[in-house]
């Protein structure tokens, strides 16, 4: 098995990062250094989403978010506007639970805001520190689109979003066991940039280290590996309806996957 990527393979999937933290106010420019990696970058507060829903990048997906580790970004939901914003962007992301922040603003900000990417036909980037089990539960059976990021919740509670439809974003701070307990049908990787620097991702995109150890684990070379992320991919759009636009450079590669 070999553990380079073959370059021709490189060009027509680039690196996939479905969660990424990126400046709403990044030049055109600065994206430049991240190569052609198609990233989905997400925010933090509905005035971030606000701000990034006039940007055209062509690798850059923007999210619209809520975080949930965040009291005033929770604070400043209001239903209406999250769905306005949301049509503006690709997907909702950071919204979530964690253990930090109330729990019943919180709960009822990641419902309705799954809803509204449910209702829109885009994938959102789930948040679950220390409240694993909760939103499981909130996900229940809507989980169509939904992509648990960064999850470290038990056996029984993957099954269960798993069973419900939902995916799992994975990085490099994440352990083999942890990687190794999701099913790979499920799988997307991430940075969590800047949150895994110290588990070897340089920037938005990078997920060089991600796919060495799951080409490892997994037992897939990285070609294949590279193809099974994009084919996960066009299946979660599927599930969705799949018919939401998305940059040119993402269509191409779910096409050619
Ligand atoms: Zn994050």
């Amino acid at each position: 098995m070999s553990s380079a990527l073959s370059p021709s393979l490189d060009a027509v999937l680039p690196p996939l990062d479905l969660h990424a933290h990126v400046d709403p106010g990044v030049t055109t420019e600065q994206l430049q250094t991240l190569g052609n990696a198609i990233v989905f970058a997400v925010t933090r507060t509905i005035d971030e989403a606000d701000a990034v829903g006039s940007r055209d990048d062509d690798r850059i997906l923007w999210g619209a978010g809520s975080h949930p580790g965040l009291a005033k970004a929770l604070d400043a939901y209001s239903s209406g506007r999250f769905r306005n914003v949301l049509e503006h962007v690709d997907f909702v992301g950071e919204v979530g639970m964690d253990r930090k922040l109330e729990h019943d603003r919180a709960l009822e900000v990641l419902a309705d805001s799954i809803a509204a990417a449910a209702d829109a036909g885009k994938p959102s980037s789930v948040h679950s520190t220390g409240c694993h089990a909760a939103v499981v539960e909130v996900i229940g059976s809507a989980s169509k689109g939904v992509v648990l990021h960064w999850f470290t919740g038990s056996q029984r509670l993957i099954d269960r979003a798993a069973s419900a439809g939902a995916y799992f974003s994975i990085n490099a701070a994440m352990s083999d066991n942890r990687i190794s307990a999701l099913p790979p049908s499920r799988l997307l990787p991430e940075t969590d940039f800047p949150f895994t620097k110290r588990s070897g991702s340089r920037q938005p995109g990078d997920i060089e280290t991600l796919e060495r150890r799951c080409s490892v684990l997994l037992g897939l070379s990285r070609d294949e590996l590279r193809q099974m992320w994009y084919s996960n991919l066009r299946e979660l759009y599927q599930h969705m309806g799949g018919d939401v636009e998305v940059p040119t450079a993402l269509h191409r590669a779910l096409l050619a996957a």
